[in-house]
C-alpha cells in the first residue's frame, strides 16, 4: 500500500510503496476514504516533535471503511464508517475518569507515537474511534475531529451563550471557514474577518458580516459587543482581535501553533479589560460525536479548497501554503 512516511527526525517526507499493517488484538485495519492535511503535519516534517517515533506514517485526520477487526474488539465490525480522536487515551486516569481525555496523562497521539493517516490503509486503536453517522459524507466527517469538534469544544470552555457575537479570524481557512459555522450553529452572530477579498467571497457564505484586512477591530466593535474572539492566526491579527473583544470576552487561541512565535503582550490591557485569552486544542469523543451530528443536520457543511491523491502529497504541500487557498485540502484513495 501507498503512504506519506517520515523516514527520521528532519529527514522529509517520502510516498512509499509498504506492507499492509497487521492489527494487534485491540485494533482494526481501516480502508481510509479521505483524509485531511492540516498544519500540524507541516510542523511534524520540519521537525517540532523531535519525540516522534521513526520511520512515521504523517496525517492525524481520517475517515474510512473498517476491513478487519481485531479479537478483543466488541464495539465495532467490518465494514463500519469511522473517524478517530487525534490520539488513543488510556480512558483511565482522572482527566479520562472526569469527562476531559484531551488531557489524557497516558494518550498516545497518531502521527506521532502511533502511524497516521496519509496510507490506503490504517492501524488504529479501536478505543479511539468514533461511528460515523448515516447522512455524514466523507468531507463531512474528516473535517470534525480536529477542526470542527475541536472549535466546539473550544466555545463551550468559552461558555458561549445564543445571540452572542463571535468573531473569527482567518476566516477563510480551514480551521476559519468551519469555525464560523460552528457558532453559527450554536446560535452566534459571527463576524469573520478575512486578508483579501477573493476570500471575503466565500467567508461571506458563512458568515453574517465579513471584514476584509488586518485593521478591523474599529469596523467589528461598530457591529456589537463581541464575547468570543477564534483567533486562528495568532500575532497577525491578536493586537486587534485584544482592541475588539468586549470587556469581560474571551479570546480562543488556536493559531499559530508554532512554538517558536511569540508576541508582546500588553498584561495591563488584558488586565483591565478581564479578557480570557484560553489556549486551546482538541477534542473529546463526545465533542466529536455532537459535532457529527451538526454536520448530518447540514449545519456544518464542509469546505474544501482541493484534493489530491497520495502520489501527489506535493501537491497539497503546495496548496496548503498558498496564500489564496481556502478551506480544507483533501487527500483521497
Ligand atoms: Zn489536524
Ligand atoms: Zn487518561
Amino acid at each position: 500500500m501507498k503512504a506519506v512516511i517520515l523516514p527520521g527526525y528532519k529527514k522529509g517526507y517520502k510516498v512509499e510503496e509498504l506492507e499492509e499493517p497487521k492489527i494487534g488484538k485491540d485494533e482494526v485495519l481501516v480502508k481510509v476514504n479521505k483524509a485531511a492535511l492540516c498544519y500540524r503535519d507541516l510542523l511534524q516534517i520540519e521537525g517540532f516533535y523531535p519525540k516522534s517515533k521513526y520511520p512515521l506514517i504523517l496525517g492525524h485526520e481520517m475517515v474510512g471503511i473498517i476491513e478487519k477487526v481485531g479479537e478483543d474488539v466488541r464495539e465495532f465490525k467490518e465494514g463500519d464508517r469511522v473517524t478517530s480522536m487525534l490520539f488513543v487515551p488510556d480512558w483511565s486516569c482522572e482527566y479520562c475518569k472526569g469527562g476531559e481525555e484531551v488531557y489524557c496523562k497516558n494518550r498516545l497521539i497518531y502521527a506521532q507515537e502511533l502511524d497516521g493517516f496519509f496510507a490506503e490503509k490504517a492501524k488504529l486503536k479501536a478505543n479511539s474511534l468514533v461511528r460515523v453517522p448515516d447522512g455524514v459524507s466523507d468531507d463531512g466527517a474528516v473535517i470534525v475531529p480536529c477542526v470542527a469538534a475541536m472549535v466546539y469544544r473550544g466555545l463551550r470552555k468559552a461558555g458561549l451563550k445564543t445571540g452572542e457575537v463571535v468573531l473569527v479570524t482567518g476566516a477563510s481557512g480551514g480551521v476559519g471557514i468551519h469555525a464560523i459555522q460552528v457558532a453559527k450553529a450554536l446560535g452566534a452572530k459571527v463576524i469573520g474577518v478575512t486578508s483579501n477579498e477573493n476570500k471575503a467571497k466565500i467567508v461571506s457564505k458563512f458568515a453574517d458580516y465579513t471584514i476584509v484586512g488586518n485593521k478591523f477591530s474599529d469596523e467589528a466593535k461598530k457591529i456589537g459587543d463581541i464575547s468570543i474572539v477564534i483567533e486562528n492566526t495568532g500575532t497577525f491579527t491578536l493586537e486587534e482581535s485584544l482592541k475588539c473583544v468586549r470587556t469581560g470576552g474571551k479570546i480562543i487561541q488556536i493559531g499559530n501553533l508554532d512554538p517558536s512565535v511569540t508576541f508582546n503582550l500588553r498584561l495591563g490591557y488584558l488586565i483591565l479589560k478581564d479578557i480570557s485569552l484560553m489556549g486551546h486544542i482538541g477534542a473529546n469523543k463526545k465533542d466529536i460525536e455532537f459535532t457529527l451530528n451538526l454536520v448530518k443536520e447540514g449545519k456544518i457543511r464542509p469546505v474544501i479548497g482541493g484534493e489530491v491523491s497520495l502520489e501527489e502529497f506535493d501537491k497539497a504541500l503546495e496548496l496548503i501554503k498558498d496564500k489564496n487557498r481556502y478551506g480544507k485540502i483533501l487527500i483521497k484513495n
